[in-house]
């Protein structure tokens, strides 16, 4: 197992790192000091007091008994989102599956599965989801809660595939909310950001299984992108670009598509000038492909061609940081020039850059909310010292875009300007405040970011 590099924080008032102390240790590594941290291990909880629950009444008794606390889902957050200073409690150990409505399409499961979990299950029973993650270890509740996407210009977000939800707000009752009888709350409930109580149960929408095959394509020239944005990332049904921002080009294009009978067995050896892969490629070129899903047009369920890394394996590089931004899709070929021009501070801290695009929502705290959406996402090196440095500059790059950042990302954008980029944040407030009137599940991430 690899040693975690050590960091120290030395100005942790930015947002997402306001209370953070150190970067940790390995996720899965017990910590010397017996510590919790998130996956990356950048982030380490203000508390150790975390309690696994295995009902829905122990869950409300312990919410109705407690002051302040938090969810932690599979702490995939790079940021202090999921933090707490008193208590944290775990639903993991709840991750059934609580029914299957094959005539209504859905699938409602407790808050405590991943979709690794889940996914095999569904395809067994001829169900898909739209789509999903780069990885599929992540907890679906705490996914939806953070507007989690993969890409495909007609795909959401995978919290668009809530269609109900039940939670356990701060006085211990139980809301369900739903689609169709949700109204505006379920709009703003969705996309919750852990802020308005623990999610017991989520239904998510289904379709027939599918197959799907991936074939990745080489050095594509940046000047395609420029002149043919709109094609390239409609040519799939997912499409993600791989780039370090060096020469121009785009490494990889990972293009996923769906096998329909009577298509052609063969990819087209080029795409707008970039080469067919003969081998499975990892992200990062130079690393193994072992963790990634079967590439080289080798057709799969959707479960194991939509994620980029396979259930069982350590997802990406393993030791990293992440930030993403989410601009308008009209805004796309202008955003990437803009980060291209930034390449020689980017570059030097990064592992790999990730384009996709995700479509709009409505859900009121959701980056897609009204925008078809270009996300741009960077997988840094684990030296926060260095990329805290970067984020700003990129930031103030893609301003004019009103660029989102990823709620479970590191960003460093003031509260001010992220508040102003969502329209329905004053609603948003408002259910805050009449399902948590006393700030239970607010911590020192939302306080910060959402303001009062
Ligand atoms: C290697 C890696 C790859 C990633 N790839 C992608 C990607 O492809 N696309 C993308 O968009 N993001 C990606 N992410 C980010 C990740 O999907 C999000 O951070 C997501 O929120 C992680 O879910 P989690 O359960 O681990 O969340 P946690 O960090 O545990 O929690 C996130 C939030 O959800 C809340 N929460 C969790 N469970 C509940 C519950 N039951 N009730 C109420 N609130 C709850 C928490 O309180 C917190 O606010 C990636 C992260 C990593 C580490």
């Amino acid at each position: 197992m690899n040693k975690r590099i050590f960091l120290k924080l030395s100005t942790a008032i930015l947002s997402g790192f306001s209370g953070a102390r150190l970067f940790g240790r390995a996720p899965d590594e017990p910590a010397s000091d017996g510590k919790l941290t998130n996956w990356a291990g950048n982030y380490q909880y203000g508390t150790d007091n975390l309690h696994p629950f295995t009902s829905i009444e122990e869950v409300r008794k312990f919410v109705k008994e407690h002051d302040s606390l938090k969810v932690l889902g599979t702490r995939h957050c790079f940021n202090g989102i999921a933090d707490s200073a008193h208590a944290l409690i775990s639903l993991k150990p709840m991750d059934q599956v609580v029914a299957l409505d094959a005539k209504a399409r859905t699938v409602t499961v407790e808050a405590g599965m991943s979709y690794g979990q889940l996914c095999p299950y569904l395809h067994e029973k001829g169900f898909a989801l739209h789509n999903l993650a780069s990885l599929p270890h992540i907890s679906i509740a705490g996914a939806c809660a953070t507007a989690t996407h993969g890409s495909g210009i007609n795909n959401g977000n995978l919290a668009t595939a809530v269609s109900a939800l039940e939670l356990i707000t701060a006085n211990g009752d139980v809301l369900t909310l739903s689609r169709e009888k949700g109204g505006d709350t379920f709009l703003g409930a969705v996309v919750n950001l852990g802020a308005l109580g623990v999610v017991t149960r989520v239904t998510l929408d289904l379709q027939p299984t599918f197959m799907m095959r991936q074939d990745v394509y080489e050095n594509l020239p940046l000047a395609q992108v420029t002149d043919h944005y709109e094609s390239i990332v409609s040519s799939g049904y997912s499409v993600s670009l791989f780039t370090d921002w060096q020469n121009k080009r785009i490494n990889e294009v990972w293009v996923k598509r769906r096998v329909e009978k009577g298509d052609a067995p063969d990819a087209q050896p080029e795409f707008h000038d970039a080469k067919l892969a003969t081998k499975n490629l990892h992200p990062i070129a130079d690393l193994s492909a072992e963790n990634c899903t079967e590439q080289m047009g080798v057709p799969g369920p959707w479960y194991e061609r939509l994620p980029h890394f396979r259930m069982g394996f350590t997802p990406s590089s393993g030791e990293e940081l992440q930030s993403e931004y989410f601009v308008s899709r009209q805004n796309a070929v202008e955003a990437i020039l803009a980060i291209e021009r930034l390449r020689d501070q980017v570059s030097p801290h990064l592992l790999i850059s990730e384009l996709r695009t995700v479509d709009a929502d409505q859900l009121w705290m959701s980056p897609c909310h009204k925008r078809p959406s270009l996300a741009i996402h960077f997988t840094w090196k684990p030296d926060w010292d260095s990329v805290r440095k970067v984020l700003p500059t990129i930031e103030k790059e893609l301003a004019p875009y009103q660029a989102r950042p990823h709620w479970g990302k590191l960003f460093t954008m003031e509260p001010a300007q992220l508040q102003s980029r969502y329209e329905r944040l004053p609603e948003f407030r408002n259910l805050i405040e009449e399902h948590d009137p006393h700030g239970k599940f607010r911590n020192e991430f939302l306080n910060k970011t959402l303001g009062k």
